[in-house]
């Protein structure tokens, strides 16, 4: 009779003879051959930042986004409300004492999802593979988590996938204005290069290169959320027309970006403010 110890080990010892066939690497390999291949990912790589902080376009997009793959589109801050990064109130709620459009949420946020809806919507209307994702909860505290924008649009890019966010900036003279931040993660994208020439561009290092960025999701400001835009999508009979036509722009962007690939070029003001102006 075995002691209890010994006899433990007997018994764990025999599984294991039992589990293993005569070479144990031919089953590892066995195993490996039977898992589906695995998808490439890029390197995530940052460049350094410059010595003194940019101002305009100081990159140059010419990565193309993988065939096969959809463009992601998601709405800024749409994880993180109820924290210092919820978005932009914008100018008619917090000066002009309007009622946010939806309780719980900045108005920024409540455009956002509006525009990445319909800028999806659009996409799939003229024939472009685009999809829009919502994690759904409102406050993520741990940006690491799975549920993300960033986990979820860093994953998407990683495999070669193009993923902007979008975003509407503070109002006057708070926020900057319209332009591309563009992803940095894994390389500088011809789609920012489209964007750019549709909505200008701000320097890859902004404010020390930003989370989204630095994981390869690229920031799309659509402007400051004031004046006669903000007005434009408060009135309810201007706002499907003014929704549709940013989303009209942001798309034929995304176009000229898929079918000039990397011939495409932003043609930019040198500039003195922080996001330059391009054609
Ligand atoms: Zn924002």
């Amino acid at each position: 009779m075995l002691n209890p110890m010994r006899r433990i080990a007997w018994l764990l010892g025999g599984i294991a003879l039992v589990a293993l066939p005569a070479s144990g690497a031919g089953l590892m390999e066995l195993l490996d051959s039977m898992q589906p291949p695995r998808p490439e990912r890029l390197e995530l790589q940052l460049p350094a930042l410059p010595s003194k902080p940019g101002r305009g376009k100081n990159w140059v997009g010419e990565r193309l986004p993988k065939a096969g793959l959809s463009i992601l589109v998601l709405a800024g801050h749409a994880d993180s409300q109820r924290t210092s990064g919820s978005g932009t109130p914008g100018r008619a709620v917090d000066v002009g004492g309007a009622r946010p459009m939806q309780q719980g949420i900045t108005d920024e946020l409540y455009w956002n999802l509006r525009t990445a809806k319909a800028v999806v919507a659009e996409g799939q209307r003229q024939g472009l593979d685009i999809t829009f994702y919502d994690p759904g909860v409102r406050t993520i505290r741990n940006v690491q988590d799975p549920r993300t924008n960033w986990s979820v649009g860093q994953d998407h890019a990683a495999k070669g996938g193009y993923a902007v966010e979008i975003h509407y900036d503070a109002y006057a003279p708070y926020g900057i204005g319209a332009g591309i931040i563009p992803a940095v993660a894994f390389g500088f994208s011809v789609m920012d290069e489209a964007l750019a020439k549709e909505f200008g561009a701000y320097p890859y290092d902004y404010r020390g290169m930003l989370g989204a960025p630095r994981r390869g999701v690229s920031l799309l400001e659509i402007g400051m959320l004031d004046g006669a835009l903000e007005q434009g999508l408060r009135d309810p009979r201007r706002r499907e027309a003014t929704l549709n036509q940013i989303a009209r722009r942001v798309v034929s962007a995304l176009r000229q970006g898929l079918e000039q690939g990397s011939s495409i070029k932003a043609e930019c003001l040198p500039t003195t403010s922080i996001a330059a102006r391009c054609s």
